[in-house]
């Protein structure tokens, strides 16, 4: 069931279907083609699940649509050579929705034909390996499966489809085993938020301070695949926070320590590890593009501004967490002024991105890209420029480091299954625990039209030859 392909759509992009397809004045079935970006990466150690991404919706309309009923649409395969056309230029799957206003929420036999036929125009046109993604709508609930050229008579159910808005909404996930060590959470949130966690793939970046302890928590929550990444190694100055981490681990890779413990823990996740910088390594950001939800657990800028790119591309709520503060020196002794842990939620849709929140900063950008040229300098800058620049010498402490991990994971359970209630003047894609003045607060909103990643839109969908449009990530591997 893991290998199932997952479905995202975007909540524009749902909004748009769901009202095309059910406004039919005589209430009949409607149809539309949906465009998909296939993110097809193989992650070793995590299931052969592919993730489509839906990019554009095309209304079937007349004279394409023959004749329509409540139960059912046919329509000639004329105006399609345009958009087969589109999919191989553009490398992008193709995707076939209809509604059944009857309300018979399973694929008919008309169904299973019509995909048959629009499968074998595509492979026809494309030739080669190609997918039909099926997306049903009966009683304002999607249902999905995915049809391969080469074994077109058995369509394959999706693990999961994915709407993204200000909240993840999941439905249409396969059963799963739900009883034993996730009760007592199904007790809180029900049953069908457990079986959403066992459906996603969650990736975490980083895995120190704050990325393992969120690590640790998705597994016992019940999270089905936890990619982990970072390039890091264990130092003994780590161990004071470092969840699932031993004294004979020092000198590893954190994610591998990390794989680790979580695989001896017993419980039903998969896990995969990768020692890599995310900015500078094509196959993490290929398996970014797999990934359901991302938290970004790392000082790393240059990390984080790509996050701040692929959250977009590849259409991933983003949870970044990260730690600040002050530290002063009274009597040779140090005095903790004030310490903060941050929770910021970023949708491709929704909320301001880690520029606009001021989490990322142009100058902290160039001043990491010096660093990485001249390695010697990080002593002293890091001294300079305290926590958020992370370094060797900057404080980092369990309690701290820990709680605000707890809350970027409670934050993810709030996206599935809102339950907070925030005040008024805290919001919601941006809070800041404070541990020295016992509050939570957020800053105030910067509110940029103009940015290029939550305002302009310039990376929502970007279909660019290259890896999120950088020349230095290569070339992106196109396979409709
Ligand atoms: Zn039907
Ligand atoms: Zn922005």
């Amino acid at each position: 069931m893991m290998d199932g392909p997952r479905i995202t759509l975007l909540s524009s992009l749902d909004a748009k279907l769901r009202s095309f397809l059910e406004a039919d004045p005589r209430g009949n079935e409607r149809a539309a083609m949906v465009l998909f970006q296939r993110h097809h990466f193989v992650v070793p150690d995590l299931a052969v699940s592919d993730r489509y991404v839906a990019v554009d919706v095309i209304p079937m309309e007349e004279p394409w649509v023959t004749g329509s009923s409540p139960t059912h649409v046919s329509f000639n395969l004329g105006p399609l050579r345009e958009i087969l056309r589109r999919c191989e230029e553009d490398g992008l799957a193709l995707g076939f929705a209809h509604n059944h206003p009857t309300g018979y929420e399973a694929f008919s036999e008309i169904d299973s034909a019509n995909e048959r036929a629009l499968l074998e125009a595509l492979s026809n046109r494309n030739g080669g390996h190609v997918n039909l993604v099926a997306l049903l709508l009966a009683n304002g609930t999607w249902k999905g499966r995915v049809r391969s050229s080469s074994a077109p008579n058995f369509p394959v159910p999706a693990r999961h489809i994915a709407i993204i808005g200000s909240r993840i909404q999941l439905g249409s996930f396969a059963q799963q085993d739900t009883t034993g060590f996730r009760s007592r959470q199904a007790a809180a949130f029900g049953q069908p938020f457990v079986e959403a966690l066992a459906s996603l793939r969650v990736g975490v970046i980083g895995a120190s301070g704050t990325g393992s302890p969120v690590i640790t928590l998705l597994a016992r929550a019940g999270v089905g695949e936890i990619l982990i990444i970072d390039n890091d190694c264990l130092d003994e100055t780590n161990l004071n926070r470092v969840r699932g981490a031993r004294k004979s681990d020092v000198g590893e890779y954190k994610a591998d320590v990390l794989a680790r413990f979580v695989d001896a823990l017993g419980l039903p996740v998969k896990t995969a590890s990768m020692q890599s910088l995310i900015d500078v390594s094509p196959d993490a950001v290929d398996a970014l593009s797999t990934c359901d939800v991302v938290f970004g657990c790392t000082d790393d800028q240059l990390g984080r501004q790509l996050l701040n790119s692929a959250l977009y591309a590849f259409a991933f709520p983003l949870i970044d967490l990260g730690l600040g503060g002050h530290v002063t020196e009274k009597d040779e002794d140090a005095v903790l002024r004030s310490h903060f842990g941050r929770i910021s939620v970023i949708f491709p849709e929704f909320g301001e991105c880690l520029f606009c929140q001021g989490v990322l900063r142009e100058v902290w950008i160039r001043h990491q890209e010096a660093l990485r040229e001249n390695p010697a300098l990080t002593e002293e800058q890091a001294r300079e420029r305290y926590l958020e620049g992370g370094g060797e010498g900057a404080p980092g402490v369990g309690p701290f480091t820990s709680a605000t991990a707890d809350f970027g994971v409670a934050t993810l359970f709030d996206l599935l299954k809102p339950f907070r209630r925030f005040p008024a003047a805290v919001r919601k894609d941006q809070f800041f625990i404070d541990f020295v003045n016992m509050e939570i607060n957020s800053r105030g909103q910067k509110g940029d039209f103009d940015c290029p990643y939550c305002g302009a839109h310039e990376f929502t969908n970007l279909n660019s030859s290259h890896r999120l449009g950088r020349p230095s990530l290569g070339r992106r591997t196109v396979h409709v």
